[in-house]
């Protein structure tokens, strides 16, 4: 069996949230391991990033590179392999991940992100960043003065990304599968109501997303009860039907998930329910702005705790080292 490795702070993921942890935490001068699969998370593929201080219209995936470039400079090691099981083992956390590295950490932190649903039509996925988009907050902008837009969804983000791509677009369509809006908070229906470029388009399904690899999206074929198939020309349709925190880690460990939106559940210093365990980025319920910079914050913040952890957890094995008697072993 290979060697397990012995490190102070064990980072899983590999987006912003983990990057800046790594960046902070090396600068701590503890021994830091980043272990993820996918580099650069969702701001790696979500396009052009116009709100991130410092770097106006930055490409994701170059504002990503940035991030790693810092973080290699101090000669952070990093792992392309996703963490898949973590247990208790006497002070530390044993991690093992996908490509059979077993990691023994004093502290970790977990920046494994969300799983954005998805609508799951042909195209979807090549489309994504060129005319499809899962984040209205992020991306409404880019549709100053377009014609036509359309968030798929009904709950409060929903509503959200539907009247603020309403100030961008022309026409904003705001498609529901069922025939009437009872998930969002009342003082977002009574925005909605008064947006009068939104049209809420209830009982409708999208069955096809329309257009090209080289156009991207260019329009959708929605089926309604009532009407049959219709297309509906656009230049960019938002899914805004929720994410799901990526909780096989924290359910391992046995994490509090916050019951009201399934995040695992921190404190200000981004300590989880389990002492050594912080988490940090779009996972958390820290805080409902999910964007680069807030994870970005968080993973300083988590890497800070995860730093104190260590020092306390070292210096308590100091202390039995020197207060065990001469000439008894500490085996
Ligand atoms: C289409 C789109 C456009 C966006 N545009 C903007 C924007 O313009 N501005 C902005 O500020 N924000 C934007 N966002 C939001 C922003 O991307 C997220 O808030 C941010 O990426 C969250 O960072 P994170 O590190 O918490 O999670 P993520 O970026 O999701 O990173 C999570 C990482 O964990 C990895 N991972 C998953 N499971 C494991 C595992 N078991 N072990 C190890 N690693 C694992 C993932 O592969 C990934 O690398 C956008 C999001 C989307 C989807």
């Amino acid at each position: 069996m290979s060697e397990v490795k012995q490190i102070d702070v064990l980072i899983a993921g590999q987006g912003a949230a983990a990057f800046a942890a790594g960046l902070y935490s090396s600068r701590y001068q503890v021994e830091t391991l980043i272990a993820g699969e996918q580099f650069g998370g969702e701001t790696a593929i979500g396009g052009m990033i116009e709100n991130y201080p410092g770097q106006p219209d930055i490409d994701g995936f170059d504002l990503m590179m940035k991030f790693k470039e810092q973080v290699d400079k101090l000669e952070t090691p990093t792992e392309n392999s996703n963490v898949t099981a973590v247990e208790k083992n006497g002070d530390v956390y044993r991690a093992t991940l996908e490509n059979g590295t077993q990691v023994d950490a004093i502290s970790i932190i977990l920046a494994v992100g969300r799983e954005r649903r998805k609508l799951l039509l042909p195209n979807e996925e090549e489309w994504s960043g060129n005319g499809v988009s899962y984040c209205s907050t992020c991306d409404a902008p880019l549709y100053r003065n377009k014609k036509a837009a359309a968030v798929v969804g009904g709950g409060n983000a929903a509503v959200e990304g539907a009247v603020l791509l309403a100030k961008y677009a022309e026409t904003v369509y705001l498609i529901y599968r069922r025939d009437k809006l009872t998930r969002p908070e009342p003082i977002l229906l009574k925005v909605l109501s008064q947006t009068e470029n939104v049209k809420v388009l209830y009982s409708t399904e999208v069955v096809e997303l329309l257009g090209s690899d080289d156009a991207g999206l260019t329009g959708i074929r929605i089926n309604q009860p009532w009407e049959g198939q219709n297309e509906l020309t656009l230049d960019g349709l938002f899914v805004e039907a929720g994410a799901d925190p990526r909780l096989d880690i924290p359910n391992q460990l046995g994490l509090e998930i916050n019951p009201d939106t399934g995040e695992v559940h921190v404190d200000k210093a981004l300590k989880t329910s389990v002492q050594g365990i912080y988490a940090a980025g779009d996972l958390t319920d820290g805080t409902e702005l999910k964007q680069t910079i807030t994870a970005a914050a968080q993973g300083a913040i988590a890497a800070l705790s995860a730093y104190q952890h260590v020092l306390e957890v070292k210096s308590g094995w100091q202390e039995a080292e020197t207060s065990t008697p001469a000439g008894v072993s500490g085996d």
